[in-house]
């Protein structure tokens, strides 16, 4: 394990989770030379996407450019809910009310959904009922929170609840927000094991599942594509691309309208059981409504907390980033301080242009991604729905269909550049005048 010192902390740079379960060791397979589906990218996308197709009846590889379990799935913070980044007003006059009203009903059916998959495959993900605590930064954040839970209560089946400033008393010891909306649904997990449990119902099921075999082209010829994968050529009657965050220059299409955040995470070293229930008596899930977010919780064995946000919109050497975070976890829960951390690790989130996730396909490449930092849910329901869009099927139907997935005129350069811009102003303008 990597070790990084600092002001005292000695901490791993990799991610807390993958030391609470063993890698899984995959079986060697010969690359088939023709196929129904490849998918492209081995994180929750494409591993539902081979479920789904497989439970077709098609002829199914995945494929991973790294080491398996290297890209978002197995680093994020594990909030597991699908609450959509983007207000029913703003979808509406995107895409239209239905459009909006669809994305909003699939809140709920997308957490149905993706509990039902861990049920029936019997996964040990370390799922809690903990609910999501989203908290207000500021009084005018409350008070849109307050619009926003009659919207979700009228929209859709989640179950959400309004807990005013004099309540939060009961969650979260601060006095750093305003009120807050729980999402009485959602969940936490640990994101390593629901991959690893992804994994092994393919593994059941004898799916192939082959690491550090990178996709380079993808040509159509004819009804099926010629793929360039590792040093073979294959052929796929279809193509599912899950490679969110970590797609490569070699698909510009794909490259141009999704586009790489990181995000940081730091674990704190064991802390006494009665603090971890004095900071958080209700071990939920939280996240602010500050621009610049942070997301917090404890581990599922209750011993530390897992703080994260974006220490900055590029990335930066983990061990500023551990500093960041830090200051901004001590102005929230001073009691921290004389503790160290254990862990701090990043990873790349995947965002679209809207913060609104795609479902579609682009020269009969079919496609899920964009998640936009929100994917535990939504990147297993959506990429089950590609395949099933890839194989006709009219499970496929989904709203994120009827988004927008377009690149941005500031994205002239084969890097997102703009990002740097994005940095400065998040840091030097809208942190300060948040933080005021
Ligand atoms: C630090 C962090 C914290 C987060 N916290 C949360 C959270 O708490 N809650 C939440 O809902 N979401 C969270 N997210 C977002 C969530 O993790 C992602 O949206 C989700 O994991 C995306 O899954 P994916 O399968 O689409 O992509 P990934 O898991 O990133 O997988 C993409 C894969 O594609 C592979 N690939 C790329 N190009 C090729 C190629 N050419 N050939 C073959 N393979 C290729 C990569 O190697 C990679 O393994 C977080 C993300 C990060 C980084």
């Amino acid at each position: 394990m990597k070790q990084l010192r600092s002001e005292g902390d000695s901490f791993s740079f990799e991610p807390y989770w993958w030391e609470t379960d063993q890698k899984i060791v995959l079986e060697k397979y010969a690359l088939p030379e023709t196929l129904d589906v490849l998918v492209v990218g081995a994180g929750y996308t494409g591993l539902a996407a081979g479920i789904i197709a497989n439970g077709l009846g098609a002829k199914t590889l995945i494929v991973d450019a790294e080491d398996i379990g290297n890209g978002a799935s197995t680093r994020n913070g594990g909030m597991f809910g699908a609450h959509p980044r983007v207000g029913w007003e703003q979808l509406s006059l995107n895409f239209g009310k239905e459009t909006a009203d669809q994305i909003f009903k699939e809140a709920f059916d997308s957490l149905t959904f993706v509990r039902d998959l861990i049920s029936s495959e019997q996964i040990n993900c370390d799922l809690i009922e903990s609910g999501r605590l989203q908290l207000a930064w500021s009084q005018n954040d409350h008070e849109k929170q307050k619009k926003l839970v009659s919207v979700i209560e009228e929209k859709s089946n989640i179950n959400v609840k309004i807990i005013p400033r004099n309540e939060l008393v009961n969650e979260i010891k601060t006095e750093r927000y305003y009120g807050g909306i729980l999402f009485e649904d959602h969940c936490g997990i640990n994101p390593f094991k629901f991959h690893n449990g992804l994994i092994n119902a393919l593994r059941r099921k004898e799916v192939p599942i082959v690491e550090n075999m990178p996709v380079f082209s993808i040509e159509r010829k004819g009804d099926r594509f010629k793929i360039h994968c590792g040093t073979k050529v294959i052929y796929a009657r279809n193509v599912v691309m899950a490679t969110n965050g970590y797609t490569k220059h070699s698909f510009k299409w794909f490259k141009k309208r999704v586009f790489p955040v990181p995000s940081f995470l730091i674990a704190t070293e064991d802390l006494p059981s009665e603090l971890i229930q004095e900071l958080s008596p209700r071990g939920r899930m939280m996240v602010e409504t500050r621009l610049k977010y942070s997301y917090f919780r404890t581990s599922p064995n209750g011993k530390k907390i897992i703080f994260g946000g974006r220490a900055a919109m590029k990335p930066i050497p983990l061990i500023l980033a551990a500093q960041r975070l830090k200051i901004v976890m001590h102005d929230i829960w001073p009691e921290l301080k004389k503790y160290r951390l254990s862990h701090v690790w990043t990873g790349f989130t995947g965002y679209s242009f809207n913060h609104i996730p795609h479902v579609g396909q682009y020269n009969g490449i079919h496609y899920a991604m964009g998640y936009s930092g929100s994917g535990t849910v939504l990147a297993a329901y959506l990429g089950a729905k590609a395949a099933y869009q890839a194989l006709n099927d009219p499970r496929g139907k989904t709203g994120y269909s009827n988004t927008s997935f377009k690149t941005s005129p500031f994205h002239i350069f084969e890097r997102p550049h703009f990002l740097s811009v994005a940095d400065f102003w998040y840091r030097n303008i809208s942190d300060r005048w948040q933080n005021r």
